[in-house]
């Protein structure tokens, strides 16, 4: 089998409502998201959706993947999909770093392996663990009595696990810490994302004046330095997310004991191939993960329940679908959605299950083809 052709499509996700995290220094009104088709000689097609949280977030942006893919395309064309090791290692010698660009050709090329072979991508990552996957909320900062409103809103849909977004002034940061945390349901699962705001004092100011408080806190420093530093002087658990991106950085995390659990987020890894090999760190190391899409539609969000539903329920504390945040939807009531309590699973077609429909994306922006 070969990769004869290479599409890419482009669409712009409004959010519902504007979104702000880091302490209310990042607002995000719209995602740019895109959509890669492989198409292939033996007359199988595979799709994945690339879409960084904006530009400000990450150092990724939608049409630095597009760029990349005019790189990508002509070395993977000729190519048989099926052999993602090798797909992975001409993409590190055509381009290396840049690894969310790398993401949807990655995932595209699991989609193809999972029809050639007719099974789901999460039976090829070792099989599905039957326990449903808890979504988390995304609750954007603001005050108290306003974030509790929006969890209240995501109770409604059924969620138990709330990923509140803090980082602003200390003081306040406090005050929400412990207003949300009073009150908690029973069952529900709340944690901290900080999104890399605080500086290391800070972190343990917070930290240690809401001690005697039950609580995860996920990437409360820029980097892993300052994150080990913090988690030395303080005793919640520690979660990893923007500084987790190699198999180098999940061995550190690991090894030095920086934290006790990874969102391992799959466009910012470089997709299924990589993050499989993150998973299987975790697990050996006794880290629980979240997995989860930076951003994007039901595509993205999809892809990724593959990769959670690989992971025992004891290690996997969720995930997040970013598609209700979003105003479009590629691909109507088709693939990971929320089941109505809250929680999620990977499709049991071959693949990943969903694709979009062409013409909600309308006419590609980019088509590479063979010469012959
Ligand atoms: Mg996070």
């Amino acid at each position: 089998m070969k990769i004869t052709r290479v599409s890419l499509f482009q669409m712009t996700l409004h959010l519902k409502k504007p979104y702000r995290l880091s302490g209310g220094r990042l607002l995000f009104e719209k995602l740019d998201s895109t959509f890669l088709r492989l198409d292939t000689d033996e007359g199988l097609s595979g799709w994945a959706e690339a879409c960084p949280w904006g530009h400000t977030y990450l150092p990724a942006h939608g049409a630095g993947i597009r760029a990349a893919a005019e790189l990508f395309a002509p070395a993977l064309i000729g190519m048989d999909p099926r052999r993602l090791e090798h797909i992975n290692r001409v993409m590190d010698l055509t381009l290396p770093g840049h690894l969310y660009a790398k993401q949807p050709f990655d995932t595209a090329c699991w989609d193809i392996l999972g029809q050639a072979t007719g099974l789901p991508i999460v039976e090829l990552l070792g099989g599905r663990y039957e326990e449903p996957i808890p979504i988390a909320s995304s609750i954007s900062t603001d005050t108290p009595d306003g974030m509790l409103a929006d969890i209240d809103a995501y109770r409604a849909l059924g969620y138990t696990t709330h990923s509140i977004k803090v980082g602003a002034d200390i003081g306040l940061d406090i005050e929400r810490i412990r207003f949300l945390k009073q009150n908690e349901k029973p069952g529900e699962f709340m944690f901290f994302d900080v999104n890399r705001a605080w500086t290391p004092s800070e972190a343990i100011s917070v930290m240690n004046a809401v001690a005697e408080i039950p609580a995860t806190f996920e990437q409360p420093c820029e980097t892993l330095e300052q994150c080990a530093h913090v988690r030395r002087l303080t005793r919640q658990p520690i979660s990893l997310d923007e500084r987790l991106e190699t198999e180098g950085d999940m061995q550190r995390i690991a090894s030095e004991g920086i934290g006790e659990v990874v969102n391992i987020k799959l466009n910012r890894v470089g997709g299924l191939t990589r993050a499989r090999r993150l998973r299987d760190i975790a697990m050996a190391n006794g880290i629980k993960m979240l997995v989860m899409a930076t951003g994007g539609s039901v595509l993205a969000d999809t892809e990724v329940q593959h990769l959670a539903q690989s992971i025992p329920r004891e290690m996997r504390l969720g995930t997040w679908l970013c598609q209700e945040m979003l105003v479009e939807d590629p691909a109507p009531g088709r693939g990971s959605r929320n089941d109505g309590a809250g929680n999620s699973a990977a499709p049991d077609a071959p693949g990943i299950g969903v694709a979009p429909d062409l013409d909600v994306l309308g006419e590609p922006v980019a088509v590479y083809e063979s010469a012959a």
